[in-house]
């Protein structure tokens, strides 16, 4: 993309608005606009932010075997009276009429829509285990909707919900969860630690959420600090296996890692040395949850079983909070300057930053470099503007670019253009091909 053809409304202002980074620096990189209290457009760069890391979640979720669909937005309120919730959710549910007075709400979750598509096709054990989601849209009504898209009211969510025919499959289905989990986390660069979190009025040990400690997050968590040397890396899980998942959910979740509902602090002080003790703030990216038989013993979801019989399908649901992403990983990964992008989420893979634009010897090596990046599959943002190098590297940097490469006519003189990091802020003098060759490595890694 060239920087001129683009729509990029940068601002120059600190927005009075937003109390913390993440919110304030999405704002001034041209990334979402407020549309309403809670509700935000996303602006090209924003929008393509969001793309990433949904494609990310959707990568992973195939990879473990979840299959992929869409509900709508707008359910009836008939599935949710059948399970109970119409009543209980409360203020946070906006219920909308129709044109036939109907009843009608904007989904806050998926659970009685999903139930209902499972028992009109699905009758038997041969049909499971399955694992259904989707990522759409959602709303719930905050009180406080606030720091920008990290608590919206209309947010983007994975939700997966899984399908078994008894308790040990579901966990299973579960312990797949928290894998794929652990992985998409990774891959967006960020350390997202799973911690028991409170069942709710349905109880069970069951639950972990996944939290990103900050500062600014709402979330008070309580931890053994061995848990943040934990890393996943690379490694090749078998998804079929239950053994080797379950060995994950072990090696993740048996240190002390608890959400202030279910911190026990003479637990905390028995399992852990004092050295170890952290408390700290969390942002919760991710949630997932084994319930047993609620929705399918209130709404009939059964299947036969091979003896005959007709039982309730055991079900978990599993939530990602995809939007909400956006600020983690900026709450996690800036500076003072701005963003700085991890490379598996990067809205464009290099910058390119001409200091002498109109400069035919500067203009023909950028556009060599625009070309050749975009044809090994890399997408590079060329700043073809004719602006001082001052105000081009101050938008580089607040925007958050891993990499970008600088050309200059001294430079062209030797042969060489700079490649800069903007993580480490250092910068490497090489050929216009040693730059392509090092971004072609660097991205082939992520
Ligand atoms: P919270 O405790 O933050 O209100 P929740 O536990 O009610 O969230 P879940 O039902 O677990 O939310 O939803 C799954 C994920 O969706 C959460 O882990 C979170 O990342 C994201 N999410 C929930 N509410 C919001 C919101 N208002 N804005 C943005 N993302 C949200
Ligand atoms: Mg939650």
């Amino acid at each position: 993309m060239r920087l001129t053809r683009y729509f990029l409304p940068v601002l120059k202002e600190t927005p009075s608005e937003a109390q913390i980074v993440s919110h304030r620096l999405m704002l001034r990189a041209g990334m979402i606009k407020q549309a309403s209290a809670g509700i935000y457009s996303w602006l090209p760069l924003g929008y393509k932010v969001l793309k990433r890391i949904e494609q990310i979640v959707h990568e992973e979720q195939i990879r473990a075997g979840h299959i992929p669909m869409l509900m709508p937005t707008l359910q009836s309120a008939d599935l949710w009276r059948e399970s109970g919730r119409y009543d209980d959710y409360g203020q946070e549910m906006l219920r909308i009429k129709d044109r036939h007075d109907r009843d009608m709400l904007y989904g806050p979750t998926n659970e009685e829509l999903i139930t209902d598509i499972f028992r009109s096709h699905v009758g038997s054990y041969k049909d499971l285990p399955l694992t259904l989601y989707h990522i759409q849209w959602k709303f719930r009504d905050e009180v406080r909707p606030r720091f920008g898209v990290m608590r919206g009211r209309e947010f983007l969510m994975k939700d997966g919900y899984n399908f078994d025919i008894d308790k040990d499959a579901a966990l299973h289905a579960y312990n797949r969860h928290l894998v794929s989990y652990l992985r998409s986390y990774e891959r967006m660069g960020l350390q997202a630690i799973p911690m028991r979190a409170d069942g709710g009025p349905i109880g069970g040990d069951y639950t972990h959420e996944f939290l990103v400690l900050a500062e600014t997050g709402e979330s008070e968590v309580f931890y053994d600090s061995e848990i943040t040397d934990l890393k996943f890396g690379d490694r090749a899980v078998d998804y079929d296996s239950v053994a080797a998942c379950q060995a994950v959910l072990e090696e993740f979740t048996s240190r002390y890692a608890r959400t202030d509902e279910t911190h026990d602090e003479a637990l905390f002080h028995s399992q852990v040395p004092e050295a170890r003790r952290r408390s700290a703030r969390g942002i919760e990216v991710g949630q997932i949850f084994y319930f047993g038989t609620k929705y399918s013993e209130a709404m009939g979801a059964t299947v036969v079983t091979p003896d005959g019989s007709r039982v309730p399908v055991h079900m978990g649901s599993h939530g990602i909070g995809v939007s909400r992403l956006l600020g983690a990983i900026i709450e996690a990964s800036h500076d003072d300057k701005g963003i700085i992008w991890p490379e598996g989420v990067t809205p464009f893979h290099c910058g390119i930053v001409n200091l002498k634009q109109g400069d035919t010897a500067a203009d023909a090596a950028c556009e060599n470099l625009y070309k050749a990046l975009s044809a090994t599959g890399l997408e590079p943002l060329y700043d073809d503007r004719s602006e001082r190098a001052g105000a081009k590297f101050a938008t580089m940097d607040l925007i958050g670019l891993p990499w970008r490469i600088t050309v200059g006519p001294r430079g062209l003189e030797k042969g060489v253009v700079e490649l800069t990091s903007r993580r480490t802020g250092e910068s490497e003098e090489m050929s216009p091909e040693a730059a392509l060759d090092r971004l072609a490595q660097i991205y082939a890694n992520v």
